[in-house]
């Protein structure tokens, strides 16, 4: 087992990207190497490792097989997912202009608002769904082009292909934040964005037990460099123990997400079915508005179903607590099903319908799942 002879179906690469049998003890499992420094020649000679926060061996591990997991060039991990998105916005000059789709996750629009304000960016929120309001709203200080697909909590699908030809045709840098479809259903750098973003913190590590993020580039480029530098200048890194349990969540990565989405499938269908409910969002249903795009761009539709309660939010909260199965919790990507009211959780100025319930679902028995939500839609 060579380090990175990874073969080249996803499954493979999973397991054994960024792993290599320990040389020195021939222990399968990586090493956990907490150390922050590392010897070297005096004078400052070499290509080993210097000091941790530059790089480390865990996190080089990780990196290599985030990179290769979505056929990029090279990957940056960091302490979170919005380390991550940070990261993007600070290769910015003061003055920029982004373009965001504006259902994206509530953090990256909270982190552009109360943070990135300072720095003197400004943004835009704009239905990425819609290449001419993308085209619209484009200024000439216009340097970032931020996509989100399956967007949270509504799972609208934006058109990778058509909007990363156009972001490259235009100059604009593009990143998409692919922390929902995860590189198992999706690779936005093969359609031409430039960056793609993770929370790894969600299906990546898979368990619910770790905060991660990272940035993957198709190509080695300023833009690259400059993220690099906000990572290591900077210094949101992941610690040993971080890397290391993120690079055992990837090797299940396409095993889990797979079962999730066919799980979420047959969730959404029978949702579709319930009296109860007023209104499903799932890109796997042929009703949804983004489900032939979704087939096309995407090799299954993701494992986050939102649904409206057709008696409102009153409704909604009582089935929230009501779940006996599910947990009520935030966050998605873990092996166990979670609800949330998503409105209560981004706020009072969220624009999310305040009778929607979103549902990640795990690797439980989908019948299991169908059953608790729907007792607790009755009760
Ligand atoms: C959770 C999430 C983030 C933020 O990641 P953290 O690891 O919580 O910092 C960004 N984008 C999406 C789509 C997310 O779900």
């Amino acid at each position: 087992m060579a380090d990175d002879s990874t073969g080249s179906n996803i499954e493979t690469v999973a397991v054994h990207a960024g792993r290599q049998v320990d040389p020195l003890t021939g222990a399968v499992s990586p090493s956990i190497q907490p150390s922050t420094t590392f010897r070297h020649p005096p004078d400052g000679s070499g290509d080993g490792y210097l000091y941790s926060r530059y790089a480390s061996p865990n996190r080089d591990a990780l990196e290599r097989a985030l990179t290769a997991l979505e056929t990029g060039a090279d990957a940056a991990a960091f302490s979170s997912g919005m380390a991550a998105a940070n990261a993007v916005l600070q290769t910015l000059k003061p003055g920029a202009h982004v373009l965001v789709t504006h259902d994206a996750y509530h953090g990256t629009l909270s982190l552009l608002d109360e943070v990135m304000a300072h720095w003197g960016l400004a943004y835009t929120g704009v239905d990425t769904c819609d290449i001419d309001a993308v085209r619209a709203a484009r200024r000439p200080e216009t340097r970032l082009l931020w996509v989100e697909t399956p967007s949270n909590p509504m799972l609208r699908i934006a058109d990778l292909a058509t909007l990363g030809t156009w972001a490259a045709q235009n100059g604009i840098a593009s990143v998409c934040d692919n922390t929902f479809a995860t590189p198992i259903l999706q690779r936005p750098l093969t359609l031409g964005f430039d960056l793609c973003l993770h929370s790894t913190t969600k299906y990546v590590g898979g368990h619910s037990d770790v905060l991660g993020g990272a940035l993957v580039t198709r190509e080695y480029s300023p833009l690259w460099e400059a993220v690099r530098s906000v990572q290591r200048r900077a210094g949101a890194v992941p610690g040993a123990f971080d890397a290391w349990l993120l690079l055992r969540g990837v090797a299940t990565l396409p095993l889990r997400v797979r079962a999730q989405c066919a799980g979420a499938q047959r969730l959404a269908e029978a949702l579709a079915d319930h009296p109860q409910v007023s209104r499903v969002h799932y890109p796997g249903l042929p009703t949804h508005p983004g489900h032939t795009l979704a087939a096309k761009q995407m090799t299954a539709f993701g494992a986050v179903v939102s649904f409206e309660v057709a008696g409102g939010e009153a409704a909604a909260l009582r089935a929230a607590a009501n779940v006996e199965l599910l947990t009520c919790a935030t966050s998605l990507g873990g092996v166990e099903s979670l609800i949330e009211h998503r409105a209560s959780v981004e706020g009072p100025d969220s624009a999310t319908p305040r009778n929607l319930l979103r549902v990640s679902v795990g690797i439980e028995h989908p019948d299991d799942l169908i059953a608790d939500i729907n007792r607790a839609l009755t009760a």
